[in-house]
């Protein structure tokens, strides 16, 4: 093939990992996005957390932390391959704590076993050399610990939490991560950043592809001789118009809020939390002094087969999402009474499953069927977590370069 017209449509994170993979090994790729500016949807808001599986316990064939921790371990490295080396120690939280909550879907001793497994998984991993040394800049060296509660606890004291962990598990911060890979795009000589238009769908033609886009409500076409579909909420919609089936286990989609809040004068500062097993929350403190909150049951929003039609820039809806996650998040951490909220913003998070994480059987317990699938020129990149992104953004760009050869 002689110069090809490689486009990648959609601008989060997994889009602008692919880019940066092509660029690096070459490659001029055209990257689209329908929003103003990229990295402005899910890859901005969400927590920030780097899984290393911890979440994913309830996947007892391991394959989900297997997923998770490659992911992981990757993260840091690729980035820094692409955009040189990256300022982690500045963007990373404290490590998590696990807080064990009184009605868990899951026993102490089940998370306990599975945290030793995953111990075990990272042991054979490195042994293997399956996976990068470095985890968002260090070395992972205990990963978990059981932990007894203490005078610190940031849990109201009259609860009967079932047990803790305290884990190297950590959340970088996403809006300085959007911020360094916004300029890293622009400043790019072989990545030509077109924002504002939205890719309706495509045709296969002989050789390649015509994209069918909309821009300021003017129609056009691009012609390229390879995609890759990186849409996240949209790709089985766009995938869906040039002939590739749906995957075979339906997708669902959820919208979930990122909300940051400020802790009032005189409260001590919170540490990293996820209280598990089941529908709860999580808090992440950001070195600016704002803190990521979540509360399941009232930041998730919608929960559905197709993609949600509700828009997701509605300010009162935010507002009153944001206000009942903190209510019910006082009621645990009494470290944030008086918290003021400063932003809440929807993002959408696409997976496999019928039911909600409530139920110890749902798929959304499981996160390994992700990745990358590639159909006689056309990729389509299921991101899965933002912790996959880098990784699947260097097997997308090493398949598309191999097959440019
Ligand atoms: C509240 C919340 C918390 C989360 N927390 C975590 C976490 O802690 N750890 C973790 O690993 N993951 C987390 N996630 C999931 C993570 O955010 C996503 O997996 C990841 O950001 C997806 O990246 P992406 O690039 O595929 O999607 P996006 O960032 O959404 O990028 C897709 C891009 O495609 C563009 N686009 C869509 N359709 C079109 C079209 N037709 N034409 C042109 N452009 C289009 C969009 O505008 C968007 O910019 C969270 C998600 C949410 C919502």
């Amino acid at each position: 093939m002689g110069r090809p017209r490689i486009v990648v449509l959609g601008a989060g994170l997994q889009g602008t990992c692919v880019a940066l993979a092509l660029a690096h090994r070459g490659h001029a790729v055209t990257l689209i996005e329908s929003r103003p500016f990229p990295l402005s949807a899910a890859s901005l808001r969400n927590e920030g957390k780097i899984h290393l599986g911890f979440v994913y316990a309830l996947d007892q064939s391991g394959a989900t932390q297997r997923k998770m921790l490659e992911g992981a371990l990757c993260f840091a490295p690729l980035l820094d391959r692409w955009c040189g080396e990256l300022p982690w120690h500045e963007w990373r939280s404290e490590g998590f704590l696990y807080a064990v909550m009184p009605d868990s879907i899951a026993e102490v001793e089940t998370l306990h076993a599975s945290y030793t497994s995953l111990s075990a998984l990272l042991s054979e991993m490195a042994e293997h050399e399956l996976c990068c040394p470095g985890y968002l800049g260090r070395e992972l060296s205990w990963l978990w610990r059981a932990a007894g509660e203490d005078a610190d606890s940031p849990f109201d004291r009259g609860l009967s939490m079932k047990g803790f962990f305290e884990t190297e598990e950590a959340a970088i911060d996403p809006r300085h991560l959007a911020a360094r890979l916004e300029d890293q795009l622009r400043r790019h000589p072989l990545i030509e950043l077109r924002c504002g238009i939205m890719v309706d769908g495509a045709e296969r033609r002989a050789g390649g592809f015509r994209l069918n886009l909309q821009e300021a409500g003017e129609a056009s076409t691009l012609d390229a001789d390879l995609v890759a579909n990186c849409t996240w909420s949209d790709r089985a919609r766009i995938d869906a118009t040039v002939g590739i089936p749906a995957d075979a286990a339906p997708l669902c989609y959820r919208v979930k809020h990122q909300i940051m809040v400020e802790q009032a004068p005189g409260m001590r500062p919170l540490v990293p939390i996820t209280m598990v097993q089941g529908p709860y929350g999580d808090v992440v403190p950001r070195r600016d002094g704002q803190v990521y909150i979540s509360w399941y049951p009232e930041c998730c929003t919608y929960f559905g087969e197709l993609p949600p039609q509700q828009s997701l820039e509605d300010p009162e809806v935010a507002q009153s999402v944001a206000e009942r996650s903190l209510t019910a998040l006082q009621e645990w951490l009494p470290d944030l009474a008086g918290a003021r909220i400063v932003s809440s913003a929807a993002g959408v998070i696409v997976a496999r499953g019928s039911t909600d994480i409530e139920d110890p059987q749902s798929a959304l317990h499981r996160r390994e069927a992700f990745g990358v699938n590639s159909y006689d020129g056309w990729w389509t990149v299921d991101t899965g977590k933002l912790t996959n992104a880098p990784q699947l953004g260097e097997i997308t760009g090493a398949q598309i370069s191999e097959a440019v050869k």
